[in-house]
């Protein structure tokens, strides 16, 4: 079976099973701001797999693009890809781990026809000191499947990542139990880390064994998890049974879901037996296209024919969801993406522009399968066409500026007995390098390129460790603003600017829930008096709205809500947990996130990415008999609403 065969067939599969399709996600998920991409197939489920009712049921699957930009810098490799497909089917309290392993097992093996002697498969070991036992059941299921197929499948203890290095996998095992930090999902990791109120689970994960030798590199042993590259992780099964009442405990719930994903691009390498994923009918297309423009070869220049043919397919789906190439969030990681496909091009050979050729067959590809991909090819080209040209106009004018800072050299001639006279040639710092990649949009290794196979100079001995200072001073520079941000826009360390802060934050998402998800933080101001805050909202906020919005934030203060925070990945924060963010805003790696939940509650009122600083409990903002109340609600500018309000 190709890529597209195994996705349609996916879908079949489950629906002939009860599931309902759902179409899937845009890459840019929708009324949040503090995401940029959907990332995988469960991020747009999130909120059903914590409780909400699915309007479609509680059978649902469907095949989700995904882009994780993070990866950019890594492509190249034979697995990785920043775009990718991920198959998922949901069972929302309905059924549970022996239908999906017996489904799992009868697809991968029956319906793609993978060869069972190649599938290995990892299980949870337990956490003794939470009560929570090892999922033996998981595993003796598994081990069933495959003795109705005659293989052997000896069931064995790992634990860590480490663990396995150091034991391997001895003659006849093909089951695994790995610890929390590989078999066990929440929203923030093992056990441990799952965030408390939350759900969370086992998890059981399929690998296909592709019989390379295994590097030692990685470590003394091969086992599913190692990184060597035989084995290649195609899916992932969440036995979503539990809940984290309060640190330490879990119980069971009483309507359990199952989770899972799997990536296509991955399972139709497994179903080709070759690990490369760029081999696959939804990849291999393009790569053949980029041999016949640059004359190339794959074999001999497989990494830049990987990411090109990476960053077109997500620069491609991109312009598909909307998304046009800009210097801010999603549109500044699409032009970045086309701007390492045409940097990557010169290594090909071609400096001409490509797109026009490329794009179309990319179109090809999807336009069967996703109807928006026909209804929008035109507009596709057209953007990624015009954007590769102003690019090449920007080269042009970085060549330009090296020209003129490191000008072709005319006194190569020889001389007397035709040894050719030592030229004195200026020397090109990384400082120079830096300021034509920062200031010109000219990518370092060309300006190297150029400077040396022209002549125009030598480079610095030191070029390259300056060159990564200054973009580490700047990259630091912009993380200190972002910084700024969280201080200066809502800053302040008495306890009434604590006050007006939490208030804030209870305000964002009683806004939220009364007038819906469009409703986003555009600016927040808080003086000793009152709080400003400034938001998306088409219309003017009728009495009635103010008078809810205002019974939410005392009633939250009423309760008293334990106000706390963490810090988060970035993407954990807001990818996988949804936290509230500020329009226009870019993160660094990690962010500080505010908490404010009821005791005894699992679902926190607000949690919402902030600097601080806030008071400790909701109910310090009635002291003195106070209560909030709104005291103003006026237009800010276009579909901007501005409230002012006072703690009397
Ligand atoms: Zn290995
Ligand atoms: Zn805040």
């Amino acid at each position: 079976m190709n890529a597209q065969e195994i996705r349609t067939a996916y879908l079949k599969f489950f629906a002939d099973r009860g599931h309902t399709l759902i179409p899937r996600a845009l890459l840019v998920p929708q009324n949040d701001p503090t995401t940029l991409f959907t990332g995988s197939g469960m991020q747009p489920m999130i909120p059903y797999l914590l409780g909400a009712t699915h309007p479609e049921g509680k059978r649902l699957v469907d095949s989700q693009t995904c882009l994780r930009a993070q990866d950019i810098e890594e492509i190249g490799d034979n697995r990785h890809t920043t775009f990718f497909e991920m198959l998922g089917n949901w069972s929302l309290g309905d059924y549970f781990k022996i239908e999906q392993i017996n489904w799992m097992f009868e697809f991968l093996t029956e319906v793609v026809g993978i060869d069972p002697a190649k599938l290995y498969i990892t299980c949870f070991i337990g956490a003794p000191e939470y009560d929570i036992p090892k999922d033996t059941e998981g595993a003796e299921t598994w081990q069933k499947l495959f003795a109705a197929k005659g293989l052997q499948s000896g069931i064995a203890d790992i634990g860590s990542e480490e663990d396995g290095y150091k034991r391997g996998i001895k003659d006849g095992e093909r089951i695994f139990y790995y610890d929390g930090s590989k078999n066990w999902w929440s929203r923030n990791g093992d056990p441990k880390k799952t965030p408390v109120g939350d759900p969370c689970g086992p998890d059981s994960e399929m690998f296909y064994d592709f019989g390379t030798p295994h590097n030692p590199e990685y470590g003394e042993h091969c086992h599913p998890n190692c990184d060597c590259g035989r084995f290649m992780e195609i899916g992932n099964n969440v036995f979503m049974a539990y809940r984290k009442e309060a640190e330490g405990k879990f119980v069971l719930l009483d309507l359990p879901n199952i989770d899972h994903g799997a990536g296509l691009e991955r399972i139709a390498a497994a179903a080709l037996n070759d690990p490369d994923v760029f081999k696959i009918s939804l990849i291999w297309p393009i790569i053949q296209k980029l041999e016949e423009i640059s004359g190339k070869r794959y074999d001999s220049h497989t990494e830049s024919m990987r990411v090109i043919a990476d960053h077109l397919r997500a620069a491609s789906f991109l312009a598909v969801d909307g998304v046009v190439p800009s210097n801010k969030e999603q549109g500044y990681v699409m032009r970045r993406l086309l701007r390492r496909a045409i940097r990557f091009a010169f290594d090909l050979g071609v400096e001409q522009n490509f797109l026009e050729q490329v794009v179309p067959v990319i179109a090809d590809l999807y336009q069967a399968d996703y109807p928006e991909v026909k209804a929008n090819r035109e507009k596709v080209i057209e953007t990624l066409v015009k954007e590769e040209k102003a690019f090449r106009q920007t080269l042009r004018q970085g060549l330009r500026e090296i020209n003129k800072k490191f000008p072709l050299q005319i006194n190569m001639v020889a001389v007397g007995d035709g040894v050719a006279a030592p030229p004195n040639l200026p020397v090109a710092t990384g400082a120079d390098i830096f300021t034509f990649q920062d200031t010109y949009g000219f990518p370092r290794e060309l300006s190297v390129e150029i400077i040396v196979m022209q002549n125009r100079a030598t480079m610095a001995d030191d070029w390259q460790q300056e060159f990564d200072a200054k973009l580490l001073e700047q990259r630091q520079r912009s993380q200190t603003a972002t910084k700024g941000v969280f201080k200066g826009g809502l800053g302040g360390q008495t306890l009434q600017h604590k006050k007006y802060h939490t208030a804030t934050h209870l305000m964002y998402e009683s806004l939220r829930r009364v007038l819906g998800d469009h409703v986003v933080q555009h600016g927040s101001n808080i003086t000793e008096e009152r709080l400003r805050f400034d938001f998306s909202h088409p219309d003017k906020m009728t009495s009635e709205q103010i008078k809810q919005v205002e019974d939410m934030v005392n009633e939250q203060i009423g309760k008293d809500l334990k106000v706390s925070f963490a810090e988060y990945p970035t993407k954990v924060a807001c990818e996988d947990m949804g936290a509230l963010g500020q329009f226009g805003d870019r993160y660094g790696e990690t962010v500080k996130v505010y908490t404010m939940i009821a005791d005894g509650e699992n679902k926190p009122f607000s949690f919402e990415i902030c600097g601080g600083p806030h008071v400790d409990h909701t109910g310090q903002l009635a002291e003195g008999g106070k209560h909030f109340k709104i005291i103003k609600e006026e237009s800010s500018s276009a579909g901007i609403r501005r409230i002012k309000a006072v703690l009397q």
